[in-house]
């Protein structure tokens, strides 16, 4: 068990003080068990469920015949600068993509038209290994059901300077502010960014939270931010949103504990 402080730990400095325990062997968790990577695409509320997490036996990355085998608690960052030193390809979108392999695999987190799965050629899910082609990836989802042990990805020669340069670009308009990235998905053929801002979210605040000025979509935690009032704002911009324009946005962020249709 290890005791974690999401009001540390978690990207976004909110949530209680927890025993998480850690799993050293690939296997199922109970049910019920709400599994935590490096908590940047969750918000954790007062009263969350048991917590679990990957120990630091699953921080690895090796290479054999069938590619790149990378442990799901190695962090993105790791990941983009082995990438870089071995001269492969693939992996430039990890650029400031905070979290876990098991996370951004889990999240099939990206960038743009560009997502974590277009490398990825199989996964160790509850110690059963699935391949790519079984797995229902899509915008910001993998359809994973079970924990995530390990990815394997392809080893393709060439790190693309220039792909890591346009990654750099992109980011350049985030937040610095503590966030869980990007409050809501975009729905199709539009951004969640606009719709928040054309319901006049952009700058909105409640407490110590608050949409952020810079973009709309990102929820700031602006110093002492609490959870409710984190839910207060997103309560608010999604009837603001429906109301404005039919659109119901669907969250990006994950609410652990509290059923949050
Ligand atoms: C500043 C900032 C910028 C961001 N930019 C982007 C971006 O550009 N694109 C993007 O897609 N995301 C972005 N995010 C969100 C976040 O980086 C991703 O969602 C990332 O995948 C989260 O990984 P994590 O390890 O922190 O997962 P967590 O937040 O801990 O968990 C996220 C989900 O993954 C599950 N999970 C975690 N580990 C495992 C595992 N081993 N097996 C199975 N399930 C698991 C959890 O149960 C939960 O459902 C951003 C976040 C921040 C704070």
């Amino acid at each position: 068990m290890r005791e974690i402080d999401f009001s540390k730990f978690s990207s976004i400095k909110i949530g209680p003080k927890v025993w998480v325990t850690e799993i050293d062997e690939a296997r199922q968790i109970p049910k019920g068990t709400f599994l935590i990577g490096g908590a940047n695409n969750i918000l954790v509320s007062p009263n969350p469920p048991p917590l679990a997490m990957l120990s630091k036996k699953f921080d690895y990355i090796c290479e054999d015949e069938a590619g790149i085998r990378v442990g799901a608690a190695t962090s993105g960052g790791k990941l983009l600068s082995y990438a870089k030193k071995h001269n492969l390809q693939g992996f430039e979108l990890l650029q400031r993509l905070p979290g876990t392999i098991g996370g951004i695999v889990k999240m099939n987190a990206g960038l743009k038209e560009f997502c974590i799965s277009d490398n990825i050629k199989s996964v160790l899910v509850d110690g059963k290994r699935i391949a790519k082609e079984d797995i229902d990836f899509g915008y910001r989802r993998s359809g994973i059901k079970g924990v995530i042990f390990e990815a394997v990805f392809a080893k393709k020669e060439g790190f693309d300077d220039a792909l890591l340069e346009m990654f750099k670009n992109l980011r350049g308009n985030q937040p610095k502010l503590p966030s869980a990235g990007s409050c809501f998905k975009n729905p199709k053929g539009d951004y969640a960014g606009r719709l928040l801002e054309g319901a006049g979210f952009k700058g909105r605040r409640v407490g110590n939270m608050a949409f952020s000025e810079a973009h709309a979509n990102f929820l700031v935690n602006l110093g002492g931010g609490v959870y409710e009032e984190a839910i207060s704002l997103i309560k608010s911009a999604r009837e603001a949103v429906l109301e404005k324009f039919g659109v119901r946005l669907e969250l990006e962020i994950e609410i652990v504990g509290e059923n949050f249709a």
